[in-house]
């Protein structure tokens, strides 16, 4: 299939707003997510969510979102802790990576991706990664998809093409992104369902949505809400 995309899906507000771009442009459209013993599984539950209400809020993009698969993938715990693996506090590590960096993670998930990708046809991956409000994960950069993607393609012998309509985006313009595919409908959906804090908080629904409020990633979604409804 020419026109198919395999959108690596968290659950969280990138691949969400990932799989609305996906949705928006390919004929066909099909999900991959992986468990790979986060501390807190609240993302993993928020995709079941999400992909029924984003067919539920257009029928269009029901039409083309086709089968979700998720790997498990608790060897990431196996490897050793990191504070998204492990209850340990969320910090900077001496080499300057923050202690949430779970090494090689991205690289793991896109070269499964892949593997799904070719057994499927689909020969576009989608990935929310971004390098903008770079949170210093050295998988995220466009460099390292684009190596991952010449990599891929040696491996298997294919002509995948690594999809990061994120890349360059602030925080504040991927909501602009999503209001923009979807409307305000949309935005609200990723409010109410999508999942970003490192911690699984969900007791609290503040204006952007849920989340402890101080952890690095609360921090990064709420500035960026914050400044996307300033300009709107
Ligand atoms: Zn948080």
């Amino acid at each position: 299939m020419a026109d198919s995309a395999l959108v690596v899906f968290s659950g969280g507000q990138d691949s969400t707003t990932c799989l609305a771009w996906a949705l928006s442009r390919f004929d066909r459209v099909e999900t991959i997510g992986f468990d790979y013993g986060q501390r807190h599984a609240v993302e993993l539950s928020c995709r079941t969510e999400v992909l029924r209400k984003l067919r539920a809020l257009r029928p269009d993009w029901a039409a083309r979102l086709g089968d979700d698969a998720t790997l498990s993938m608790d060897v990431f715990r196996q490897l050793g802790e990191t504070a998204l693996t492990h209850d340990i506090a969320i910090s900077m590590n001496s080499d300057g990576l923050p202690s949430t960096f779970v090494p090689g993670r991205n690289l793991v998930f896109l070269t499964l991706a892949g593997a799904q990708a070719y057994r499927r046809g689909i020969k576009r991956l989608v990935t929310g990664v971004c390098e903008t409000d770079f949170s210093g994960y050295p998988d995220c950069r466009d460099d390292t998809m684009k190596a991952l993607q010449v990599a891929l393609n040696l491996g298997m012998q294919t002509r995948f093409v690594i999809e990061t309509p994120l890349m360059w985006l602030t925080k504040a313009a991927t909501w602009n992104l999503a209001f923009e595919l979807g409307g305000g409908e949309l935005v609200d959906l990723i409010l109410e369902e999508t999942h970003t804090c490192y911690r699984g908080e969900r007791g609290e629904r503040h204006p952007w949505g849920y989340g402890c409020g101080d952890c690095p990633a609360c921090r990064l979604r709420a500035r960026g809400y914050e400044e996307y409804t300033r300009r709107r």
